[in-house]
């Protein structure tokens, strides 16, 4: 939709990868849309995923002993924090549309990832105390998550409903957040299928991407990941 603003978050160390090529379409349908993009590459801005004391410009709140959250929630209100994650949260603030492009790793996001979760999404920029999930400070956005696997479609069928992986990150990080959810985007096993398949998946990438816009936002309760 023309006018929207979309940031993707994306991690993979290598353009021509499937995940690159995931990425390359985003970019290329949601611009063809007229919406303004803005990608993250992790990998190759060596974004610092390691949530340190580094995070912070000038003084500590208290130096005795150092309580990452808590300082990092004191900086932020200050206007005290590293000129990385001022950049980041700048990003997601501007975003009307949240896409997070990876590689499933150990049933989650590689590190680096969510390093970025760690570091970016801070007490006070996008929850507080009185503030999270239905009232969390990021309410006017949406997210989605799009990634990988190695494991085919069957085998998680086999192994457990991969939903219950989308626990965390779905409803523990973004909906904690106050970020709305539209459904998961997930390329199975793009490593052991044909050529003619991978194409398939990417020609699906770009179809849902055309009709995006239209899409309401999944009822993110313990129900749909457990039912
Ligand atoms: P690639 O290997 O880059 O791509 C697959 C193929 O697609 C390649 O041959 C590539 O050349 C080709 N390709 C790229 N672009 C195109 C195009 N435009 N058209 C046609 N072909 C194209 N998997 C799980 O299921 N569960 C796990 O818990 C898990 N944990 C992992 C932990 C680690 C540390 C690692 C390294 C991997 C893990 N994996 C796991 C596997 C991982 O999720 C997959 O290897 C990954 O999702 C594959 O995506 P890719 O982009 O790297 O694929
Ligand atoms: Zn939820």
């Amino acid at each position: 939709m023309a006018g929207k603003k979309v940031l993707i978050v994306y991690a993979h160390q290598e353009p021509k990868s499937f995940n690159g090529s995931l990425l390359k379409i985003a970019v290329e349908e949601l611009t063809k849309q007229g919406c303004s993009v803005t990608v993250s590459d992790l990998y190759a801005m060596q974004f610092e995923p390691r949530a340190t004391r580094n995070d912070i410009v000038g003084h500590l709140h208290n130096s005795e002993a150092f309580n990452y959250g808590v300082e990092i929630w004191e900086a932020y209100k200050r206007g005290g924090l590293s000129k990385d994650l001022v950049e980041e949260q700048k990003k997601v603030q501007e975003a009307d549309l949240l896409i997070f492009q990876f590689p499933l790793f150990w049933f989650n996001m590689p590190a680096i990832l969510k390093g970025w979760m760690d570091r970016v999404l801070v007490q006070g920029f996008a929850y507080d105390l009185s503030k999270a999930c239905d009232c969390g400070l990021l309410q006017d956005k949406l997210s989605l998550f799009s990634f990988t696997t190695g494991g085919s479609k069957e085998k998680y069928a086999i192994r457990g409903d991969i939903r219950y992986l989308l626990w965390p990150m779905q409803h523990g990080i973004m909906h904690f957040c106050g970020v709305k959810v539209l459904e998961p985007h997930i390329c199975y096993a793009p490593e052991h299928a044909s050529e003619e398949k991978r194409k398939e998946m990417l020609t699906a990438w770009t179809q849902r991407l055309k009709t995006l816009w239209k899409e309401k936002p999944i009822d993110c309760s313990p129900e749909w990941y457990f039912k």
